[in-house]
């Protein structure tokens, strides 16, 4: 079915083109909001758009504390501050690779502050910014960074002033995505680096992978019909609330970086595991185990198209020795 709405634009190529993708995907209160799909550039995301009032209904504690991973509900942030800081050693060992020197680092969606305590820890200057009052107080209460409440639109920045600015899981979420990176460009300073990470889950392989499984496991019994469903967000019954507004897909986010005057110096994919399924028990958990080793071995050796993707860029007119 194709939708014409001359209300909504493509947030990447302006078409006002869409068709429906997948119904009722989301829920806040009674209200269902849908997946389309983009017919001009393919881009997915929530229609209706959710008001302002309903987003920052989305992200009060509770967000934090119901940490999800692969679409299945684990430990919240406090406790998950392992896991975090194994992903972000990576993006500084990478960042080390491009021979930078070390200097003033944001932190767009920064949360409870893990990333700006280890960027303190190696040297940088660091400075955040969230939208969630809880998170951004902790930040500043516990560890003691500098870190603002609210939009990059909002916040009193210099321009052209970062050495690095890092949005982890942060595009999917925000209104204007366009406006988001022109935003970060304008912050960057003319050698400095964007690492942007975003789930691409509906345009990964596990999507589909996950997808035919459900159709398949069908037939067995309800327990685990339930379990199956819930990876990647498939469980009908347990409608989430529509934090992640856009899907990109590798493609798609190179697009809009190259859009805003960034070029692409490095891109990888990578599949986070669900701990959850690491504890247990029974042949279905085995296989979902089995599934999820494979499939990150392989995405990480063919850098297919996984659940997560990293991007790092810099501003066109700078030369790089990555
Ligand atoms: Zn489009």
């Amino acid at each position: 079915m194709t939708i014409n709405s001359s209300k909504r634009q493509c947030a990447i190529c302006s078409s006002n083109d869409f068709s429906v993708f997948f119904k009722q995907m989301y829920l806040i209160d009674k209200l269902f909001f849908d997946l389309v799909r983009c017919n001009e550039c393919g881009i997915v995301f929530v229609d209706p758009l959710p008001s302002k009032r309903q987003r920052e209904q989305m992200y009060s504690r509770d967000y934090f504390e119901g940490n999800k991973v692969s679409g299945m509900r684990e430990r919240g942030y406090l406790e998950d501050r392992e896991r975090y800081e194994r992903e972000y050693s990576k993006i500084f060992s990478t960042l080390s690779r491009f021979k930078r020197p070390i200097g003033k680092l944001l932190d767009i969606g920064c949360a409870g502050g893990y990333f700006l305590d280890m960027a303190r820890e190696r040297g940088w200057s660091p400075e955040g910014i969230d939208i969630s009052e809880w998170a951004s107080s902790y930040a500043r209460g516990h560890l003691g960074l500098p870190v603002y409440t609210g939009e990059i639109f909002d916040a009193d920045l210099p321009l052209h002033s970062f050495d690095v600015i890092h949005a982890g899981n942060v595009l999917e979420h925000v209104e204007g995505p366009s406006a988001f990176v022109k935003r970060v460009y304008d912050l960057l300073k003319d050698d400095g680096i964007f690492v942007v990470g975003v789930p691409i889950y509906v345009n990964s392989f596990l999507f589909y992978t996950a997808r035919s499984i459900t159709k398949f496991l069908s037939f067995f019994q309800s327990k685990n019909k339930g379990a199956a469903l819930t990876v990647l967000k498939l469980n009908k019954l347990k409608l989430d609330m529509p934090y992640h507004l856009y899907e990109f897909s590798p493609h798609l986010l190179k697009r809009l970086l190259e859009q805003a005057g960034f070029t692409v110096l490095h891109t990888h994919s990578y599949i986070e595991y669900p701990e959850t399924i690491f504890n247990q028990m029974g042949v279905f958990y085995r296989i979902l185990q089995f599934g999820f080793i494979t499939l990150d071995f392989l995405s990480r050796v063919f850098n297919f198209k996984a659940i997560h993707l990293k991007a790092y860029c810099t501003k066109k007119t700078i030369t790089h020795n990555f």
